[in-house]
């Protein structure tokens, strides 16, 4: 990473991702740092657009996220959705009130024909955001869950079902014939390193590898590419990835995941819980690297970022 190289391509889903795609923005110039996000999430709740992991990496980076949960804002309510229940609309998809604004200027705007992107950016600059924050695509993408219940939209499975369901298969919809975003597309170009936050390998990063031929992009990109296990000591932080590693056949570990990016990933980086998976990591052909990756506080999320950047600087 010389000062005249690209900047560094982060590729994020929510809460996970943001974590450290803020570590990143706090030790990277704005110059230096596109965070792409997954869209596969996206969803229409009582006609809005609702975008939940451009939502989590615009809030968490523009200080306003909720601590306790890691997504919505902080000090939320949610009386719009307790009227919208007296109503007998369906509400088990959280939306807080001020939460709703985001959705209901998306909306807006996406219906005057502006793109995902544009009204990305233009919620960022507004709430103070000086780095890239930008959708994979513009283009709709949906991620759909194969279970032994049937094909569940994702939100359905992971939000209405809370994640019950065994996985069969994950697919994205539209994904195909989706292209990358434009910052994305000039990214995956000009970037000098490319970093998979710690976010769940097969609902946050492989629908934004899906996109187009974004993943042959990957497979021969040109720069450092670096992976930050979201699975520690044998289990999800939060979240599905354990049970759907189990699910899906694969090792319940660092290993497990790091199984998902052989080829796409040259530096693979484990928790020091996980010290004893190096080797295996090693002859997946990634060279691993042991730190702490567990993101509690600001200080946990700028040394990992810092570590990272290390890594990348060699
Ligand atoms: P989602 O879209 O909100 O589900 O978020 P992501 O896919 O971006 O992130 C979910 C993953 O983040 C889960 O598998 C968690 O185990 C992982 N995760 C959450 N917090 C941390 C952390 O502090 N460190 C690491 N290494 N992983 C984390
Ligand atoms: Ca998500």
């Amino acid at each position: 990473m010389g000062t005249t190289s690209g900047p560094v391509l982060a590729l994020a889903g929510g809460v996970g991702g943001a974590k450290l795609a803020l570590g990143l923005s706090k030790v990277l110039p704005p110059d230096r740092l596109v965070i792409v996000v997954n869209t596969g999430d996206d969803e229409e709740f009582h006609g809005l657009h609702v975008s939940p992991d451009l939502d989590t990496v615009m809030y968490t980076l523009a200080g306003l996220a909720n601590p306790d949960t890691g997504w919505g804002l902080a000090g939320e309510s949610f009386q719009t959705l307790e009227m919208l229940s007296n109503y007998g609309a369906p509400t088990w998809f959280n939306l807080g009130d001020k939460d709703l604004a985001t959705h209901i200027r998306r909306t807006q705007l996406l219906s005057q024909g502006w793109s995902l992107s544009q009204v990305t950016r233009d919620l960022c600059q507004r709430l103070g955001i000086e780095h890239a924050v930008v959708p994979m695509s513009d283009d709709e993408v949906r991620t759909v869950v194969d279970t032994d219940d049937g094909p569940l939209a994702f939100q359905e499975y992971f939000v209405h079902r809370h994640c019950e369901p065994r996985t069969r298969a994950v697919s994205f919809h539209g994904a195909e014939v989706a292209k990358p975003s434009p910052t994305f597309d000039t990214a995956l170009r000009s970037a000098s390193a490319l970093v998979f936050c710690p976010s769940n390998p097969f609902l946050s990063i492989d629908p934004i590898l899906a996109v187009g031929d974004v993943r042959e992009r990957i497979l021969s990109f040109k720069g450092p590419r670096v992976t930050v296990s979201p699975i520690v000591g044998g289990a999800a932080l939060r979240g599905p990835a354990a049970k759907m590693l189990e699910e899906l056949g694969h090792p319940v570990s660092c290993v497990g995941v790091a199984r998902q990016y052989r080829g796409l990933c040259d530096l693979f980086v484990l928790d020091q819980a996980d010290n004893a998976h190096a080797d295996a990591i090693q002859s997946l052909g990634m060279e691993p690297h042991v730190t702490n990756t567990i993101m509690n506080t600001d200080e946990d999320k700028i040394a990992l970022a810092k570590f990272i950047r290390r890594l990348l600087e060699r």
